[in-house]
């Protein structure tokens, strides 16, 4: 009958688009990996947006800094363009759930390398060593190191390994945190804080800014292995990574990067460390 035969059609068609349909949702709705990124010539990179010397947004909208450095010649080794890389600001708090929910491809943001992160996400490196250390306003000559610190305001960031530790081998100290350093920075300076406490290179960078008010007290006093953060389970990228960072120091590129950032007040290159693939 010609009205059955016109309705199965219908059906057919519908089915058929139906089917068509539930393809295209898929394939989009679907998580492109970061080298699919790299291999379409683009990448969203998480470094931090307020750590001069490090990860730095300029007032004029450009990055500076050696993670930027190294964010670029990675992506650089992964066949993306500096005009192809999308930078994401990423705070310490929030550098696992970004890559988890796969918000940026990578991140270089003076990130330890740590047993508890590497539960939730891989990391491919080291590429620089830093210690934890202190920083106070010029004219402290009470504080020289961690022991001093007892019933002393100190400021760091939520989440990061200085906080963590100040927490666990320094329980004495008035440890208050925020989410960003240059928050704590602003709270020396006012007089709210008696230390601001995280890496040496980080503080070094702020002392260099500070035209003088600040300066970085006592020897680092943990050792903080600062790794690319990936997506767990991505062996293939964490390889290349790798590869990338390796090709980095051996063809001067680390070294160059690092005299051209922070280098430049005056900081010492060490010796570049040896990439750990576990
Ligand atoms: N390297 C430490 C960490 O990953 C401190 C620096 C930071 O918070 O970025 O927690």
């Amino acid at each position: 009958m010609r009205i059955n035969r016109a309705l199965r059609l219908g059906i057919g068609v519908a089915a058929l688009a139906l089917a068509a349909a539930t393809t295209a949702g898929c394939g989009s709705s679907e998580k492109k990996s970061a080298l699919d990124h790299a291999k379409g010539g683009k990448l969203t990179i998480g470094i931090k947006f307020d750590q001069p010397g490090l990860g730095l947004r300029n007032k004029d909208g450009s990055y500076s800094g050696f993670d930027v450095e190294v964010a670029r010649y990675v992506a650089g080794k992964l066949g993306v363009k500096p005009d192809g890389i999308t930078f994401k600001e990423s705070p310490s708090p929030q550098r696992e759930t970004l890559i988890e929910n796969g918000q940026v491809d990578y991140i270089v943001a003076t990130y330890s390398i740590s047993d508890q992160r590497k539960e939730k996400v891989d990391f491919a490196g080291p590429y620089y060593i830093a210690g934890q250390s202190l920083l106070v306003r010029a004219d402290n000559a009470t504080i020289n190191g961690p022991d001093d610190l007892k019933g002393k305001k100190v400021c760091s960031v939520k989440g990061s390994t200085p906080a963590q530790n100040l927490q666990k081998n320094f329980p004495d100290t008035q440890l208050q945190t925020n989410d960003t350093y240059s928050l704590c920075l602003e709270g020396l300076k006012a007089g709210s804080w008696d230390a601001v406490s995280t890496d040496d290179i980080i503080l070094a960078g702020y002392a260099a800014q500070s035209a003088g008010s600040f300066k970085v007290v006592g020897k680092p006093f943990t050792t903080e292995n600062y790794g690319i953060g990936l997506k767990k389970g991505d062996k293939e990228l964490r390889d290349k990574v790798n590869d990338a960072v390796e090709a980095m120091i051996a063809d001067g590129s680390w070294k160059k990067a690092f005299d051209q950032t922070v280098g430049a007040s005056g900081y010492q290159a060490p010796t570049p460390p040896k990439v750990v693939r576990y």
